[in-house]
């Protein structure tokens, strides 16, 4: 075991030098890597979280021209924020972010430190590690999938990543490895990121010919990195029917608002009712809720997948008379288009934008 331990050192400290130097010659050149603000590097940290780097670009862009400081985000209209995060999902993080900004305003700044970015919400271990080294040159390691894919990789490491214990050795042991000089600091966590994300890769061989610590990587060496990490199997994702309305009246269609907890809450979208209902199920819907067909439109079958469930959706888009319940929203196209309905609905979104169009 002592000895092992000592393999494992050994090998992470021969990390830093050669990952420097390939990060400075070889890194994606990213538009967050050019600062030290804090804000934008926390605003880029929160939108990385479970989505790739070509996705977060445009909406990195967007939401720094919109709220260009931590006081324009506190300040922001929160029906603006969700329309600004609309399509990147996980949306309680753009709630956490506007939080987050609140307080650090409320204190005059950011907390420069690993434990006082902790504290606030949305940010995690990992989130103000890259915040703490990135922006403030603090010296705390910052491990994500991707760095604990390389060290266990590096280290032949055949513990399961997704268990507390073996996250915690491994940022112990890159914690130990860290460089001094501040402007090491600020970029090493970013280069351990780079290479698993660009050379190490989880889907397919490494890239070991690319790879700056192939010398003295020993899941190379002894022939076992494509099988590491070792992980628990991800649980099956949950199956759930929906019938979506698209209900159309004199030019306007209906929205209404999903609870305030839970999966996309608080975001606009079209009524649905769990299971599949064929046309006389959807006619009998739409009476209970008051409204009474008069012409069916179309018929669109969509599906959208989340971490943990799948959407199988049926919809019908149909124009209506009548009110509805009192939580629906009439809008027009140009109103529609101001709301944040999140893209798991982006299909009957499209449909409702031509289908608001063709009666203008
Ligand atoms: Fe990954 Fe290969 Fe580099 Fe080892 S040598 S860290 S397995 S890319």
């Amino acid at each position: 075991m002592e000895q092992q331990k000592l393999t494992t050192e050994n090998i992470l400290s021969r990390l830093p030098q050669p990952l420097l130097a390939w990060y400075r010659a070889s890194a994606r050149d990213l538009p967050w890597r050019h600062t030290q603000d804090p804000y934008p590097i926390w605003v880029s940290e929160i939108m990385l979280q479970q989505t790739r780097v070509a996705a977060v670009l445009g909406y990195y862009a967007r939401f720094l021209e919109s709220f260009p400081t931590v006081e324009a985000l506190a300040a922001a209209p929160e029906e603006r924020l969700m329309k600004l995060w609309e399509g990147l999902g996980y949306y309680s993080r753009a709630r956490n972010l506007q939080k987050a900004a609140k307080l650090v305003v409320e204190q005059g700044g950011f907390p420069q430190t690993y434990q006082g970015l902790l504290a606030l919400p949305g940010i995690g271990d990992y989130t103000a590690g890259a915040i703490a080294s990135a922006a403030f040159g603090q010296r705390e390691a910052a491990v994500d999938g991707n760095v604990l894919r390389v060290v266990a990789r590096l280290t032949d490491c055949r513990g399961n990543i997704a268990d507390p214990a073996v996250k915690k050795a491994v940022r112990a042991a890159v914690q130990a490895v860290m460089p001094y000089a501040a402007a090491d600091i600020r970029i090493f966590n970013q280069a351990a990121m780079e290479l698993g994300a660009t050379v190490c890769v989880p889907n397919g061989p490494p890239g070991c010919g690319s790879c700056p610590a192939a010398e003295f990587c020993l899941g190379r060496l002894r022939g076992t990195a494509a099988k590491l990490p070792v992980k628990t199997p991800k649980k099956a994702r949950r199956r759930e029917e929906k019938t979506v309305f698209l209900l159309l009246k004199k030019g306007k269609a209906a929205l209404r608002r999903r609870p305030d907890t839970g999966l996309l809450a608080a975001l606009w979208e079209f009524p649905n009712v769990e299971g599949t209902l064929d046309e006389a199920g959807c006619a009998a819907a739409a009476e209970r809720w008051g409204l009474s067909p008069r012409a069916w439109k179309s018929r669109l079958a969509a599906k959208h997948i989340f971490t943990h469930v799948e959407w199988h959706m049926t919809g019908y888009a149909l124009e209506v008379s009548g009110d509805g319940p009192a939580d629906f929203l009439w809008v027009d196209r140009e109103e529609l288009k101001e709301h944040a309905v999140p893209s798991a609905f982006a299909r009957y979104y499209e449909e409702a934008l031509k289908q608001l169009e063709a009666a203008r």
